[in-house]
């Protein structure tokens, strides 16, 4: 299939379409639910270095409004189109809803490939982009709040807040008119590798799940699983990271310029290292090279993590791929030909909409933090701390034993604010996978993770949208 022909966003609401039949919302809710409110596209000229003069496309598109504000990230990308923003923004919608983050979906997108411009002009994009989002009322902390997305990072993140700050004089909430910004701007302890972090908490409680991994033939839990990641970006990194730090073994990687494998597994840091310094993961000492990149995608393992962009996994591959389960930390990875083979060859794909949820989880407590205007940890550490060493004092005394000075750090330690973002990100995670196995288990028709995960998304913007009245 050409990329001309393909629609995300229409294969978005096919699977919406599938899930829908499971729900017993009236026809005309599930439209509401299903369209993109609010779509604006832009053209803009900027002067770039050399004096050229060049008209840039772009996007934002608020998905729904069912809650405020729309929340979504922004992707710096040649590919990116009004279709796949579209398509982008409305699983930002189903996504919030399934880990319970009170916000509608949006998303943006500006039709660059980053990788060309100099850091003068991207912040000039950047920042002219942001401008055009404040004249049209398209940002703001209880309007639309923008985040990372591929392409882009905390620099841009902190190009925005500059720019909307400085155009909304005495605003005192205007750090939370984005998300994902650096610490010094207002960004949280742990946004950076929520998404990974994210990936790694919900593949772990579906492994920790005994009838789920009995069906695949698997044994509970990530000890010793072979992993492939797909993408050593942000996402794929640390989802790599937090796997082999929990004794799974990634036995390969795969980039752009092609992928690496080793048995024993790989050592993400080493390999981010080796691209710095030669440009490719290629070559990388003790690893077998693979020719094309997406081969890796075929390999033999337990878990795989398309981890970059969408449409990896079409009705091409799918009938390829050995992978036992597959988590989508990228968003929109596997097309809805390759969903359909897969499941047809037991293997368990578990859905972007939840699984990749771990940054705009983050992004809430981000922007909680910035309304509340003081750092996670900042009132109860000191207390947790004098509190917990009375405690243990009073445990020594009454059992006549004292605890080494490890173990005692451990128990004294009061919480910081990674420490609470973390622990919020994992309960989030795991409430989130229990709730749509649930589903799934309660209504056995339901043919896949995906469409379970929808009826749950489903289920709860047509309550939110009925509760508001709009729907009596
Ligand atoms: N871009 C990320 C996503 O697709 C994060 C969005 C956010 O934090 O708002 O989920």
């Amino acid at each position: 299939m050409s990329n001309q022909q393909y629609s995300f966003f229409k294969s978005v609401e096919k699977s919406f379409d599938k899930a829908a039949k499971f729900t017993k919302w009236d026809k005309g809710l599930l439209e509401q639910i299903k369209a993109c409110n609010s779509i604006y596209s832009m053209r803009f000229p900027v002067k770039m270095d050399d004096g050229r003069i060049e008209v840039i496309e772009a996007y934002r598109v608020q998905h729904s409004q069912h809650k405020s504000p729309c929340k979504g990230g922004i992707r710096f990308s040649d590919a990116v189109n009004q279709d796949e923003v579209m398509a982008l923004a409305s699983l930002m919608t189903y996504k919030c809803a399934i880990v319970n983050v009170p916000f509608g979906g949006g998303k943006g997108g500006i039709k660059i490939n980053p990788r060309n411009y100099s850091a003068y002009e991207l912040e000039k994009i950047t920042r002219r982009y942001t401008s055009e989002l404040v004249k049209k009322n398209f940002i703001g902390p209880g309007i639309d709040v923008p985040a990372p997305d591929y392409g882009t990072g905390e620099r841009e993140m902190a190009w925005i807040v500059d720019t909307y700050a400085s155009l909304k004089p005495g605003e005192i909430d205007a750090a939370g008119c984005v998300t994902g910004k650096p610490i010094s701007q207002g960004g949280v302890r742990g946004r950076k590798e929520a998404t990974g972090l994210g990936v790694f908490f919900g593949i772990r409680e579906v492994c920790n799940m005994k009838d789920v991994m009995l069906k695949l033939g698997l044994a509970t839990g990530i000890e010793d699983k072979k992993v492939v990641v797909q993408g050593l970006g942000n996402v794929g990194y640390h989802t790599a990271k937090f796997f082999r730090e929990h004794g799974s073994k990634v036995v390969a990687i795969a980039e752009f310029e092609g992928a690496i494998y080793n048995a024993d597994g790989l050592n993400e840091e080493e390999i981010f290292q080796h691209r710095k310094k030669t440009g490719s993961i290629l070559n990388f000492p003790g690893a077998t090279n693979l020719a094309k990149s997406s081969d890796a995608l075929e390999l033999e393992c337990d878990i795989l993590i398309p981890a970059a962009l969408e449409n990896v996994i079409n009705e091409e591959n799918a009938p390829k791929v050995k992978a036992k389960i597959i988590g989508e930390a990228a968003n929109g990875p596997l097309t809805p030909e390759a969903d359909e083979i897969l499941a047809a060859k037991n293997i368990l794909v578990v859905p972007d909409m939840y699984l990749n949820a771990g940054g705009v989880t983050v992004s809430y407590f981000e922007w909680l933090k910035n309304l509340s205007h003081v750092r996670y940890g900042r009132m109860e550490k000191r207390f947790t701390e004098n509190m917990n060493s009375h405690i243990l004092s009073q445990i020594e005394e009454a059992s006549g034993k004292k605890v080494n000075e490890k173990e005692k750090q451990f128990i004294l330690h009061g919480p910081e604010e990674v420490d609470l973002v973390h622990s919020g990100l994992e309960e989030t995670m795991i409430s989130a996978t229990r709730e749509i196995m649930e589903i799934w288990r309660a209504n056995p028709d339901i043919p896949d993770m995906r469409t379970a995960s929808y009826v749950n998304a489903i289920n709860k913007v047509a309550t939110s949208y009925t509760e508001l009245g709009i729907f009596p």
